[in-house]
């Protein structure tokens, strides 16, 4: 079965998804404190009639970056260009962009933590003074020209904060740290993209779908439409809280919002390393997931749950995980030491 990570699946949803897309900051729903600040700095731009200062924005996926930065343009009234760091191989690519982009474009780059160091050196003078410094022929002869570029704003987003390099990220006048929605928050999601995509959901049925969608946007909207569809085969139409306890439990989504992968996580952590610590090279070896999509996607949530726990010697597995998992409580004077 599909995993809510799969990449593939990633793209194939999220073009389904563009409907559910808030395109206003009215639509964009939660996230109070961002929301207000962000209207006053959109505000203050547009009286100045000046681009709006750059902006990071920080946080697991799926929690509303590209759709706050596409937002941001539409508010500017400005053109909306997105890209992502890994797509941007050579200078030329990130200059082909950055010297055609039209005055006042909100220019999106994501996974900024994964820019190659030339290019990254090559946004410092476009970020700082909407310059380019290119350098032509090769050798001794080899001279460097600036090219004037027009204002914009850059928007860099990363689930990796801590990989962006102090220079690069000091030349952002605005940073937002995205974090998990409530569950209050998910359930006013629930209902705009039910009404949206004409589904019928009671509100215990959403409340329920938001207690299991991992604090995330994205996978509150899949669940949803993966609700719909047991509610339209198995049931009335209607999404009830039955239908979602079932589907939740043919999904194997349990009431936390843990996958089986995530409690295939910390059964690998408790019963080959004894708890832990165990270092996450070594687990995304041993759970056969790539180390970027551990730290990413399951990591943070099984961490802000309380299930795991990050130390210098590597991923625990807490109490509670022994708990949910159904083993015994570790005799924590020994955990990690014979490991
Ligand atoms: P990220 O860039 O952080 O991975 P996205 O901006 O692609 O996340 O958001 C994923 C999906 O979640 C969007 O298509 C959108 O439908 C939904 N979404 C995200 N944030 C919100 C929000 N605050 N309100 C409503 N829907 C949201």
């Amino acid at each position: 079965m599909k995993r809510l990570t799969d990449s593939a699946f990633d793209q194939e949803e999220d073009e389904k998804e563009s409907s559910l897309r808030p395109k206003t900051l009215e639509e964009f729903q939660g996230q109070q404190e961002i929301k207000s600040n962000l209207a006053v700095f959109i505000q203050a731009a547009r009286e100045r009639k000046e681009s709006i200062d750059h902006i990071f924005l920080s946080g697991p996926p799926g929690l509303g970056k590209t759709t706050l930065a596409g937002i941001v343009a539409s508010e500017m009234g400005a053109e909306f260009k997105v890209t992502s760091a890994p797509a941007l191989e050579k200078p030329k690519d990130l200059a082909g962009i950055l010297t055609t982009l039209a005055p006042g474009s909100v220019f999106f780059i994501d996974e900024i933590h994964r820019l190659k160091p030339s290019l990254e050196e090559m946004l410092y003078t476009a970020m700082e003074d909407y310059e380019l410094d290119w350098v032509i022929g090769q050798g001794p002869s080899a001279r460097s020209i600036r090219i004037p570029l027009p204002s914009f704003t850059l928007v860099g987003a990363t689930t990796k904060a801590g990989l962006v390099s102090g220079p690069l990220y000091s030349r952002f006048g605005i940073s937002i740290r995205f974090d998990y929605y409530s569950v209050s928050e998910l359930v006013q999601i629930i209902h705009r993209s039910s009404d949206i995509l004409h589904i019928r959901i009671d509100p215990d049925a959403a409340e329920l779908l938001a207690q299991c969608s991992r604090g995330t946007p994205r996978i509150a909207n899949r669940l949803l439409r993966r609700m719909r569809d047991f509610a339209q085969v198995l049931g009335s139409g209607v999404v009830t809280l039955s239908v979602v306890s079932e589907g939740l439990e043919r999904l194997k989504i349990d009431h936390f919002g843990l996958e089986s992968h995530d409690r295939e996580i910390l059964r690998i952590i408790i019963e080959h390393y004894g708890g832990g610590p165990v270092g996450a090279e070594t687990l995304a070896i041993s759970v056969g997931e790539g180390i970027d999509t551990l730290e990413d996607f399951y990591e943070p949530y099984l961490i802000q749950r309380g299930f795991l726990k990050r130390t210098p010697r590597g991923r625990m597995a807490t109490p509670l995980a022994y708990e949910h998992l159904g083993f015994k409580r570790p005799d924590h004077e020994n955990q990690g030491i014979l490991f």
